[in-house]
């Protein structure tokens, strides 16, 4: 498939007879599976069905590749009942002699049947609820080994794809730089640093909270410092020991670990050289802003995703 997403086939090869255009009204509501009863390509259905008054919506060959012959808009001509057809999409599969389906074949098949699912809202596939042998409707041996000794491995993978392509995909690791300091900037210095990523800067002192306005008030009312009695701060939190390390240039053995009154005065003048108050941080605070500006390329640059 060119796109499992929004189901764009390898080929396209459409047929000019032997479907019905529209759905006469009707949304798809199953999918219903058919073997060729011989290993065709997607050019061997065209050729077949010019005769035959028959069709499908798709065809997977041995290898995998998959074909559109008759879009899912229209009604395709599959199982023989033509109000089933008005509702379903017809998939068909090349076989081998002894009715069973290659890997390739089982494995595209399957994932085309979910991101149907997926596209049209079907749900996760299970047989004879949504996803329907061609026997069901009509006495015939379609689909083969498909609904006999390949029956629970097909659904298996269908299900597997249909869970896989719900799952989000992961997109880069930003935070907004609104000049409020919250769980997301935390987030993605820790990631920057390797710590693990809590989004909770620990162990500040009581005391200096009232200079940091940026990181105790937020749009959102919530913030990632958490605060404790100045004797209890200990060696304070690693987040700050970075940030005082790699970008305020104090000496390792010199951090702190608490966004004291030094801290904050090279913060601000690293990020915000032109500010005259030299030790509070505003909400927002044009530093912060700047700071999550800068973490967020750093971030960007490493492609950290989430
Ligand atoms: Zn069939």
């Amino acid at each position: 498939m060119k796109d499992w997403a929004t189901c764009e086939p390898d080929v396209v090869k459409l047929l000019t007879r032997h479907f019905t255009s529209g759905r006469g009204g009707h949304d798809i509501d199953k999918i219903v599976v058919h073997y060729n009863a011989g290993d065709l390509s997607i050019s061997g259905c065209w050729s077949v069905w010019q005769n035959a008054e028959a069709s499908a919506h798709y065809q997977v060959e041995s290898d995998g590749t998959i074909g559109q012959l008759v879009w899912d808009r229209d009604t395709a001509w599959h199982c023989g009942v033509f109000s089933q057809n008005q509702r379903s999409i017809g998939i068909e599969h090349a076989n081998r002699s002894d009715g069973t389906i290659s890997e390739k074949c089982l494995d595209n098949g399957a994932h085309l049947v979910a991101a149907l699912c997926r596209l049209y809202g079907l749900g996760r596939p299970q047989w004879l609820k949504n996803v329907y042998p061609h026997k069901h409707f009509v006495s015939t041996s379609c689909p083969g080994q498909i609904y006999g000794s390949q029956k629970k491995r097909y659904i298996e993978r269908a299900q597997y794809w249909y869970d896989q392509m719900g799952k989000k995909e992961p997109t880069l690791l930003q935070c907004s730089p609104t000049g409020y300091w919250g769980t997301k900037v935390t987030r993605v210095w820790q990631a920057l640093n390797g710590i693990d990523e809590t989004g909770i800067v620990y162990r500040q002192p009581e005391s200096a909270k009232r200079y940091l306005k940026a990181m105790t008030s937020s749009k959102f009312g919530n913030h990632s410092f958490r605060f404790v009695k100045d004797s209890e701060v200990g060696e304070g939190s690693l987040a700050v020991r970075r940030l005082q390390n790699r970008k305020l240039g104090i000496p390792w053995k010199d951090c702190t670990g608490v966004f004291d009154a030094e801290t904050r005065r090279l913060f601000i003048k690293k990020y915000c050289p032109n500010y005259k108050q030299t030790t509070t941080l505003c909400a927002p605070s044009t530093a912060v802003k700047n700071f999550a500006k800068e973490i967020n390329a750093e971030a960007k640059a490493k492609g950290i995703k989430r």
